[in-house]
């Protein structure tokens, strides 16, 4: 078993998730796609791939079909906007 990093892509919540070294070695592109269920890393359920490497290429929503830009959905970036409108609407 490998301790792999990952990240989610939603709220950058990192945790690490174990991967059995056969399955990557017996994957015929050498990257396989792994769906993180909700509460494994945080409340949020993602795709990851994964090379030989045991590295992640890629992480993203599985709710979403469409990638959309992750600028909409960081939240904390989201709400710093919002409490700064509300600043200048006090103003
Ligand atoms: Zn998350």
């Amino acid at each position: 078993m490998m301790d792999v990093k990952i990240e989610c892509p939603k709220c950058n919540q990192s945790g690490s998730i174990k991967v059995e070294e056969n399955i990557v070695k017996k994957s015929l592109k050498g990257v396989i796609a792994i769906n993180i269920g909700e509460d494994l890393i945080c409340s949020h359920s993602f795709m990851i791939y994964i090379d030989k490497n045991f590295k992640v290429r890629d992480t993203f929503i599985s709710d979403f079909k469409v990638e959309l830009p992750l600028i909409i959905l960081d939240k904390k970036k989201m709400q710093k906007w919002m409490t700064f409108l509300k600043i200048l609407m006090v103003i």
